[in-house]
């Protein structure tokens, strides 16, 4: 399988790259390919990477070949992933040629290739009615072995939009060529870096003036090269390098499983995260109590479950101890928060009450404006680190309750290479706390690493408070508690 990766942004690969390194034994990746894109492959399967590294000159493409021919030969299923698309200088075609030449079979998954999407996260359409109706692809860095240049500059000299790729090191040389062939030397022009990335960067200037300003700018590769009236288009059309998080660090301290919802949202308001799990959720020690309950748990009035770690934790245990939905049948169901209720309902479960704020009061409200409480059976299923509030109000309320551990939320030894490596160059504008065990144990890894200047982004007063009390000022606080609202308050804060 030659698949494209897409530009850099992992959200512009496409689904048929992701359903093969879904299914593959082997990825073979090189340094323009996103390497996030490596989590959609199987965990088993083995990653060879095959670009450059820094003082290393990393493989050649005879060897990329051989390495292709021998895990095809072994009988394995390989994905070759490439940056961009894998036939648009991306050697693709020579690599299928030897897979084809050993009796290998293979398959062309494309990519979206850089010369389309950064220009278009450059704000710049690559053709345009008004403007342009020819464009080309060209290549910036000729095959050193090649004598004279085989490119037809007086031919390229008069289609409308021009894209180099690898051309940063020639641009002097290539501004030159197609000015002696014939282009204006005002026609407007742009070089991108890393395009379509946190980091991108563009800067523009005529054709004449195009290199020493690029030069300035000190843009290294990768970076495309735009020449064409189309450039000017940009002024009024580039959106990626305006949205609010544009190039800000984000490190997202939830735990794992639930990060790549904000991390995703975050990322596209032009955010580059890191992911720093603060919390593992892990079943509680001793799970006796849990399953003790959940096979009597048809007697209960309500069940009560206050976040998605604990739905996923009471239906998980049902499933294990050889139960389904129906145990749950007459039982109704209070889930505190929406992102609780939209966790049951994942698993065809609606919950009876979804108290309009996440704050204890408002839970032990609702649920007596439902009914009395008196006499009736509860079941709290909750974190290990839960405050007491939420159990005493309903017991007050007259509930007779049971109480039962469903998880425990577990501190990992570290924030992680990338986190830490960030937080102490001080490359880390916001820091996201989506509940209080986030912040303490946050702060606890985070020891003495200065954070001043960090802004502080709070899901909740909850939250908030806890940042609070151990001397930070939390920069934004979300109007509701969802994920949602969270990244809103930092957008809004960052326009
Ligand atoms: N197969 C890839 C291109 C590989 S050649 C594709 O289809 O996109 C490598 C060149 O691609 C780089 O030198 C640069 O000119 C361009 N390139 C790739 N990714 C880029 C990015 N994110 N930003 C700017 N240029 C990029």
């Amino acid at each position: 399988m030659l698949a494209g990766a897409g530009p850099g942004d992992d959200a512009l690969v496409t689904a048929a790259s992701l359903r093969w390194l879904a299914r593959c034994d082997t990825v073979v990746y090189d340094r323009l390919a996103n390497p996030a894109l490596l989590e959609a492959a199987s965990g088993s399967a083995e990653r060879i990477y095959v670009g450059k590294a820094p003082g290393r000159s990393g493989y050649s493409q005879e060897q990329i070949n051989e390495l292709l021919v021998e895990k095809c030969r072994a009988g394995r299923r390989v994905v070759r992933l490439k940056g961009g698309d894998p036939l648009v200088f991306g050697r693709g075609g020579e690599e299928a040629d030897a897979l084809r030449a050993a009796g290998c079979e293979f398959r062309f998954v494309p990519g979206v290739t850089a010369g389309v999407a950064g220009l278009a996260y450059a704000g710049i359409p690559l053709t345009d009615r008004r403007l342009a109706s020819t464009a080309a692809f060209i290549t910036g860095h000729e095959d050193p072995a090649k004598d004279e240049s085989t490119i037809a500059w007086d031919a390229l000299a008069k289609i409308d939009t021009l894209v180099f790729y690898m051309g940063v090191g020639n641009l002097p040389q290539i501004a030159e060529r197609l000015i002696a062939a014939g282009r204006s030397p005002a026609t407007p022009a742009a070089v991108i870096y890393r395009a379509t990335t946190p980091d991108q960067r563009t800067v523009t200037a005529t054709l004449a003036e195009i290199a020493a300003v690029a030069m300035e700018a000190d843009i290294r590769p990768p970076a495309l090269i735009v020449v064409g009236e189309v450039v000017s288009l940009r002024e009024r059309l580039n959106w990626w390098e305006t949205l609010p998080l544009f190039a800000q660090t984000v490190l997202v301290t939830r735990s794992r499983a639930q990060a790549s919802r904000l991390s995703a949202a975050l990322r596209e308001l032009g955010a580059g995260v890191i992911e720093s799990p603060t919390i593992r959720i892990e079943p509680p020690a001793d799970l006796g109590p849990l399953e003790a309950a959940l096979r009597r748990v048809g007697e209960f009035d309500w069940l009560v479950l206050t976040s998605p770690n604990g739905v996923a934790a009471v239906l998980d245990r049902l499933d294990a101890l050889g139960l389904d939905g129906r145990a749950l049948g007459g039982v109704k169901i209070a889930a505190v928060g929406a992102a609780t209720a939209a966790t049951l309902a994942e698993r065809f479960i609606k919950a009876d009450l979804v108290p309009a704020e996440f704050t204890t009061d408002a839970l032990a409200s609702a649920l007596t404006s439902a009914g009395p409480l008196t006499g009736k059976r509860m079941l709290l299923a909750r974190a290990d680190i839960a405050p007491p509030a939420l159990a005493e109000a309903l017991t007050v309320a007259g509930a007779k309750l049971d109480e039962v551990v469903a998880y425990r939320t577990v501190r990992p030894d570290s924030l992680g290479e990338d986190a830490g490596a960030a937080l102490k160059d001080r490359r880390v504008d916001w820091i996201t706390f989506t509940s209080s065990s986030t912040v303490e144990n946050f702060l606890a890894l985070a020891g003495e690493l200065d954070l001043s200047g960090v802004k502080l982004a709070a899901i909740g007063p909850v939250t908030a408070a806890t940042l609070q009390a151990a001397g930070l000022t939390p920069t934004v606080v979300a109007q509701t508690h969802t994920i949602d609202a969270l990244v809103e308050a930092m957008a809004a804060f960052g326009a």
